[in-house]
C-alpha cells in the first residue's frame, strides 16, 4: 500500500479539522479510481468471515497503550487488499500518560484525573499500517460471529466514514523515501467516560490528541480536545529540525479571485490559487471553505478534476468557524517545488445583512479555499450593483462601470494573512493619519436589532476568532434608530495609528479602511477593519448594560476597541503567529498596546480595567469552574470548550494583556519609562517579524535579549521562569511577606524575612517587586526584586533608614488574588 507523510490540513484546522460527517461527492462523469478508492472507504463494513474472539493483545503506539483483554473483534472488508479497521466488542483498557503539566491539567478538566486510564467495552479501530497483522496471534476461533456482526455491523459502517478521507490521503500521497505515515484512530465506548477519540497522526504538528463531542448547559455542542502534544519520538526534538518535523505539504503563495456580489447574500466566484508543494508525490489536497458556499467545478490546466465536499465534524473549531473541507483529487502526483495553478467555481450565500444598508463576509465561514490563514499575495476582482461602495483589503488600482455593474480592482501591497471585503450603501467621511489615509463608512443607521429593540443577534464567531466579544448585553429600549457618528470613530482610529505608528513602526498598509459591523464585536482584517456598531453609537444610545459593567462598557466602545483592531494591523496582520499555541500572543500584543493608549490618556481607567480583568479571571463561571481551570493562554482556541464557552476570549485577552503587564512591569513598574522601553522592544520585534509568522517561543527568545541581567534567574539569561510559571501555566497566586525583621548592619539597614506564594503550586516562580514605607517619603519607594520560588522564599534586602514596612508590588504589576 502506498504510504507517506502527509500534513492534510492547515495548521488553524489542526487534527480534528479531518473528522467528517455527511459529505458531498462531486467529479468527472466517470468517477476517478481516486473516487472509487474514497467510496469504499467510506463504507466499509465487518463480516463473520474475519471475525474472532480475541485474548491478552496489546497495541502499542507512541504514548498510547491498548489492551484488549477478553472479547471478540472483526476486522473491515480490506479495501485495495488491505484491511483498514476493526470493530471490539469485550473488556479492554486505554492507558495514555500526557507528557506535560498544562496537557495533564486539561486532560482533568474534562475526565477528573491528571491520567488517562480508562476501561472499556466497545473499540473502532481504523488504521493505516499493519495493526491487524500485529493482532493475529492473539486471535481464537469465534463463538457466535453471525450474532456480533448481526449486533454491530451497522455501527462499524457508519464509523467507517470518519477516516476515510485520511486513509485516502494515506493511499493516494506518495513522497518518494519518506517514512511511512502512522495513523490510527480509536474511537472507544466506556462506562466512566462515554464515547471518546484518541488519534495518532504522523503527518500532523501534533501527533496525539484525545477528544470528544460535549454540551454545555445551554445545549452548545463543543468538540472537546482533551489533550494534543507530539508523540514520544517527536518530544525533544529541536522545534526547528525540518528533517523530521511536518512542514505543510503545500502552501499557496498567490490568489486571483474574481467574485460577482449580489447583494444581499450571493457571490459567485472564479478563484485561481497558485499551489506550490514542498512534498514529493501529493495527489489529494485539502481547503477549507465557508458552508455556504458551494464549489461546483475544480479544474487543472482546463480538465475538470474530482473533488470531495465534506461538513466539519459538529462542535469542532472549524465548524464554529462557519466551515467545511473541500478536497481536491489530483489525476497525477505532484513534486516538491512544482507549482500548480488550480481552478475553483464556486458560489452561495456567503454575505451577511444587518439592514441599514451593510452586507459583510466574514460570519459565515471564509470565502475562499485556504488552509488558515498564511502570509499570501491576493488579486481581487469584484462585479457588483451601482449604488453600492465596496471596500477590500488591499489597495484599489482600477475603477470603471460597465453596464448596470462597477468592476473594481484590489491587489495587496504586500503579502497578507487573509483578504476580505465588505459591501455598503455608506455614510464616508476621509481622514490622514501622517501618510495613511483612513476612511471610514458608517450605515445611514444600526442593525435593525439594535433599531427595533429586538434581543442583540447571538454572537457571530469571526472567521478567525480575532474579535472581541461582550459578554454582558441586554436589550435594548424599543424606538427609532439612533444615529450614529462616524466622525467620533474616525478620531479614535486617527488617534490610534497616530500612537501605535510613533511607537511600533509606520502603519503596515497605504491605508485603512473602518467599516460598520453588526454586533458586539469587530474584526480586523489586513487595513480593513469591520467595527462593532456599538462603536458608531454614541454611549447613551447603545443598549443598557447592568450598573457594574458600564464604565467597561464605555471603555470598551469609546477607546478600548477600535485601537485593539488597529493593533492588530500590526499583530495578527503585519506579523502573523505560528499555530494555535501561539495565536495568544496576537490578541495580548493587541489589547496590551491598546491599553498603554488608555493607559498614556487616563492612567486611572487603566488600572481600573487591568482590575476589571483581574476579578473577572477570578470568578466561576456558571458550571462553578474557576477560569484557571479553563488552561494556560497557550492552550488558544482549545480554551474554548463545553467547559468554558467563552475560554478563549476570556483567558487570551484577560490573562493574555496581564502576561504582558507582567513582563512591561519587569522593566520597571507601571511606570511611563517602562512604558517607553516596552514599546521598544515590540518595535523591534515588528522589524524583525514583519511579514513573518511569530511563536510563542520566538517571543521568549526576543525579550531575553533585551532584558536586564536582574531579570536572570538562577544566573541563566533566559525566561524560562516566567514562560514555564506563567505562560504556560494557571496560577494567580496569593502574596504576602512574613516574619520581617529589620536589622542595622554596618553598611545599613537590611530587611529579612519570608515571601509567600500560596494557591499558585509548588513550582511558581515569580519575580517579586519589594518596596518600603518609611516616615518621610509619602510614596512607597522601590527596594529591590526578589524571586518567589515555590511556597516559601526566604529573603534579604538592604533598605533605607527609617524603614518601617515593606509592601510587595504596591502598584499592581502582578496577577495575583
Ligand atoms: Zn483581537
Amino acid at each position: 500500500m502506498p504510504k507517506g507523510k502527509v500534513t492534510t490540513v492547515g495548521k488553524a484546522a489542526l487534527c480534528w479539522g479531518l473528522l467528517i460527517s455527511p459529505c458531498h461527492l462531486h467529479g468527472q462523469e466517470t468517477p476517478s479510481a481516486a473516487l472509487a478508492l474514497y467510496r469504499q472507504l467510506r463504507s466499509v463494513g465487518i463480516s463473520a468471515a474475519t471475525t474472532h474472539q480475541i485474548r491478552d493483545a496489546a497495541l502499542d503506539r507512541e504514548d498510547i497503550h491498548i489492551s484488549l483483554q477478553d472479547g471478540a473483534i472483526a476486522f473491515t472488508e480490506a479495501v485495495d487488499g488491505h484491511v483498514t479497521g476493526a470493530f471490539f466488542q469485550g473488556e479492554g483498557e486505554v492507558l495514555l500518560i500526557p507528557p506535560d503539566r498544562a496537557e495533564r491539567a486539561s486532560l482533568a478538566l474534562f475526565t477528573a484525573f491528571p491520567v488517562l486510564e480508562e476501561k472499556f467495552s466497545t473499540a473502532y479501530f481504523r488504521f493505516d499500517d499493519d495493526t491487524a497483522r500485529e493482532l493475529a496471534p492473539a486471535l481464537r476461533p469465534p463463538e457466535d460471529p453471525a450474532a456480533f456482526v448481526e449486533r454491530w455491523g451497522a455501527v462499524a459502517k457508519s464509523l467507517s466514514e470518519i477516516d476515510a478521507l485520511r486513509l485516502l490521503a494515506a493511499f493516494t500521497n506518495t513522497p518518494a523515501g519518506s517514512q511511512p505515515a502512522r495513523f490510527l484512530h480509536a474511537r472507544f465506548g466506556g462506562a466512566r467516560l462515554g464515547t471518546f477519540d484518541i488519534f495518532l497522526d504522523a503527518g500532523l504538528p501534533e501527533q496525539i490528541s484525545v477528544a470528544q463531542a460535549g454540551y454545555t448547559g445551554q445545549g452548545q455542542l463543543f468538540y472537546d480536545v482533551w489533550l494534543s502534544s507530539l508523540m514520544r519520538s517527536r518530544r525533544g526534538e529541536p522545534p526547528a529540525s525540518a528533517a523530521s518535523q511536518p512542514i505543510e505539504a503545500f502552501v499557496i503563495p498567490e490568489y486571483k479571485l474574481a467574485a460577482r456580489v449580489l447583494p444581499p447574500h450571493e457571490m459567485q466566484v472564479d478563484g485561481t490559487l497558485t499551489v506550490r508543494c514542498r512534498q514529493d508525490g501529493l495527489r489529494t489536497l485539502v481547503f477549507e471553505l465557508s458552508r455556504y458556499l458551494r464549489v461546483s467545478r475544480v479544474t487543472l490546466a482546463g480538465e475538470p478534476v474530482t473533488f470531495i465536499q465534506n461538513e466539519a465534524v459538529p462542535g469542532s473549531e472549524l465548524e464554529r468557524r462557519g466551515n467545511d473541507l473541500v478536497t481536491v483529487l489530483l489525476p497525477a502526483p505532484l513534486q516538491a517545488g512544482q507549482d500548480t495553478q488550480l481552478k475553483f467555481n464556486y458560489g452561495g450565500s456567503v454575505m451577511s445583512e444587518a439592514g441599514g444598508g451593510l452586507m459583510y463576509v466574514g460570519a459565515r465561514g471564509i470565502w475562499y479555499p485556504n488552509r488558515g490563514p498564511a502570509m499570501t499575495n491576493f488579486d481581487l476582482e469584484f462585479r457588483y450593483p451601482k449604488g453600492w461602495t465596496l471596500l477590500a483589503t488591499g489597495v484599489l488600482t482600477a475603477s470603471a462601470t460597465e453596464g448596470d455593474e462597477q468592476v473594481a480592482h484590489w491587489r495587496s501591497s504586500r503579502p497578507i494573512p487573509l483578504a476580505g471585503f465588505n459591501l455598503g450603501q455608506y455614510v464616508a467621511s476621509q481622514a490622514h493619519a501622517g501618510d495613511t489615509l483612513v476612511s471610514t463608512y458608517g450605515a445611514r443607521g444600526v442593525e435593525q436589532n439594535l433599531a427595533r429593540g429586538a434581543p442583540p443577534p447571538p454572537q457571530q464567531r469571526p472567521v478567525w476568532r480575532r474579535g472581541y466579544t461582550l459578554p454582558t448585553t441586554v436589550p435594548p429600549a424599543a424606538g427609532a434608530a439612533p444615529e450614529t457618528h462616524p466622525a467620533a470613530v474616525e478620531q479614535q482610529a486617527v488617534a490610534a495609528i497616530n500612537f501605535l505608528s510613533q511607537r511600533l513602526g509606520s502603519f503596515p498598509y497605504p491605508s485603512l479602511s473602518l467599516t460598520q459591523m453588526p454586533g458586539s464585536s469587530s474584526q480586523g482584517w489586513p487595513g480593513l477593519i469591520f467595527l462593532s456598531s456599538y462603536v458608531f453609537l454614541p454611549a447613551g444610545e447603545r443598549p443598557p448594560v447592568p450598573p457594574a459593567d458600564l464604565e467597561y462598557d464605555r471603555t470598551l466602545y469609546d477607546q478600548l476597541m477600535t485601537t485593539h483592531e488597529v493593533a492588530h494591523q500590526w499583530w495578527g496582520d503585519g506579523v502573523l503567529w505560528k499555530g494555535y499555541r501561539d495565536q495568544w500572543l496576537m490578541e495580548a500584543l493587541a489589547n496590551y498596546c491598546a491599553l498603554m493608549q488608555l493607559e498614556a490618556a487616563d492612567p486611572e481607567r487603566f488600572r481600573r480595567t487591568m482590575e476589571r480583568y483581574r476579578q473577572h479571571l477570578l470568578r466561576k463561571n456558571p458550571r462553578g469552574l474557576s477560569y484557571s481551570q479553563a488552561g494556560a493562554v497557550t492552550l488558544g482556541v482549545r480554551l474554548s470548550s463545553s467547559k468554558f464557552p467563552d475560554g478563549y476570549e476570556t483567558v487570551a485577552y484577560e490573562r493574555g494583556s496581564w502576561l504582558m503587564h507582567m513582563l512591561r512591569g519587569l522593566l520597571g513598574g507601571d511606570t511611563e519609562k517602562s512604558a517607553a522601553q516596552f514599546f521598544d522592544i515590540l518595535r523591534r520585534l515588528q522589524q524583525r517579524f514583519a511579514g513573518q509568522v511569530i511563536s510563542t517561543l520566538d517571543f521568549q527568545h526576543a525579550l531575553e535579549e533585551e532584558l536586564p541581567e536582574s531579570l536572570r534567574f538562577e544566573g541563566r539569561k533566559s525566561l524560562e521562569w516566567f514562560f514555564d510559571s506563567w505562560v504556560n501555566g494557571v496560577a494567580i497566586p496569593r502574596m504576602v511577606v512574613r516574619d520581617v525583621r529589620f536589622s542595622a548592619r554596618s553598611k545599613g539597614l537590611v530587611a529579612s524575612g519570608t515571601l509567600i506564594q500560596q494557591e499558585a503550586g509548588r513550582d511558581l516562580v515569580t519575580s517579586v517587586p519589594l518596596y518600603t514605607h518609611t516616615a518621610t517619603a509619602p510614596q512607597p519607594v522601590f527596594a529591590g526584586r526578589i524571586f518567589a520560588d515555590g511556597e516559601e522564599t526566604s529573603f534579604r534586602l538592604a533598605v533605607p533608614a527609617g524603614t518601617k514596612e515593606l509592601l510587595v508590588d504596591p502598584y499592581n504589576t502582578i496577577l495575583r488574588q
